[in-house]
């Protein structure tokens, strides 16, 4: 019911603000990087109108996993197997090389539950605006850029799941003249 539902979103938060408590964001002022999963929830919710507590969950743990010294059972525990099922589908293996990583996001977004293609696709909206707003330390033009054509790609894969989200990140791949 409702407000199991709003229990979960906040524990969810609070888990996430936990995990994430000392990692920044790329951008220059090293914002925190909590920012980034609860944007990705806001853009599913507002921009989305995605309301299934199970996806806006998942947008909130989606890189705990990944990113942090969280593992699965621990989310399942905490959060119940949906939950878990969606986090690890939008988890990358850390055990492969980064760009064999890049490569089956490409290959396995067309694969994906639609749940977790709209966390895939949200999390991937959030972070090209990130890029369009400015250039993270250390990076090339030319890796913005690529990092564009790469995120069209996967992408590609994963239309077809919502209109809004789809329609923003094509305004952004047309502004780059990035082709998918
Ligand atoms: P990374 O994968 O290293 O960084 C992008 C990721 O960082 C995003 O997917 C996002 O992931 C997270 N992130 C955090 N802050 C920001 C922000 N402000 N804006 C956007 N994303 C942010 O980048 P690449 O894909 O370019 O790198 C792939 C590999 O290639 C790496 O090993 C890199 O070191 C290497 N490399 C590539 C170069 C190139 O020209 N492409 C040049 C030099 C090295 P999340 O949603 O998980 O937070
Ligand atoms: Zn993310």
């Amino acid at each position: 019911n409702g407000s199991q539902s709003i229990i979960s979103l906040i524990n969810c938060a609070d888990f996430a603000a936990i995990k994430h408590r000392n990692q920044r964001r790329k951008d220059k002022d090293e914002t925190p990087y909590i920012n980034h999963p609860v944007g990705v929830a806001r853009i599913l919710a507002v921009e989305g109108g995605i309301t299934d507590p199970v996806v806006l969950q998942a947008a909130l743990l989606h890189d705990t996993v990944e990113d942090t010294e969280t593992s699965f059972e621990e989310i399942e525990k905490e959060f119940g197997k949906e939950v878990r099922d969606i986090v690890a589908e939008v988890t990358d293996d850390k055990s492969l090389p980064k760009m064999e990583r890049k490569h089956l996001q490409i290959k396995h977004a067309p694969y994906k539950s639609r749940k977790a293609k709209l966390v895939k696709l949200a999390d991937k909206l959030y972070n090209l605006r990130d890029l369009e707003k400015e250039t993270p330390q250390g990076w090339t033009e030319t890796r913005v850029q690529e990092y564009f054509q790469w995120a069209s790609q996967v992408v590609r894969g994963l239309r077809g799941t919502n209109e809004n989200i789809e329609k923003e990140l094509d305004k952004i791949f047309k502004a780059r003249n990035v082709l998918e």
